[in-house]
């Protein structure tokens, strides 16, 4: 196993800290840093992913279409139970906020997947639409355009 940060090979990963930091690497790293080290890696390079249609840096040589993600949640399933007993002590619904992020992400890194599995290196015009599909049933929907791209330099 290599550590992305130094580069060293360790024999396992009772040396990491994280999926690809290892335990000396980590306490070097700021809070931010340590935040998103315990993120998965995404299948592509954050830096091409984009709401733009254009990437900068970068050359559009080739578009492959749209893709999408799709994920399909219902209200009852999760929290309504926690839900309504937040909203009787009057907080902020946080389950309702946290399932909503989940969903997106989930939908989001679909995308990214289908992307990658047909040669794009990047997705620009990222959206997201969220329909619901029947009472309590939420389909969100990511979609962009897969593209291949190469850098302008
Ligand atoms: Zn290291």
């Amino acid at each position: 196993m290599k550590c992305e940060q130094c580069g060293k090979e360790y024999p396992s990963e009772y040396y990491f800290r994280t999926e690809t930091v290892c335990n000396e690497c980590y306490e070097k790293l700021t809070p931010e840093e340590k935040q998103t080290a315990h993120q998965p890696k995404l299948a592509l390079d954050p830096s091409r992913l984009t709401t733009t249609f254009t990437l900068d840096g970068y050359r559009i040589q080739k578009y492959l279409g749209v893709v999408r993600g799709i994920t399909v949640r219902s209200r009852s399933l999760f929290g309504t139970i926690g839900g309504s007993l937040q909203t009787l002590v009057g907080g902020n619904i946080t389950l309702f906020t946290e399932l909503c992020e989940k969903t997106r992400r989930e939908a989001f890194e679909m995308m990214v997947d289908h992307a990658r599995e047909i040669g794009a290196n990047g997705v620009i015009g990222i959206r997201y639409d969220a329909t619901e599909v029947m009472d309590g049933v939420t389909e969100v929907l990511c979609y962009g355009t897969a593209v291949v791209v190469e850098s302008a330099a």
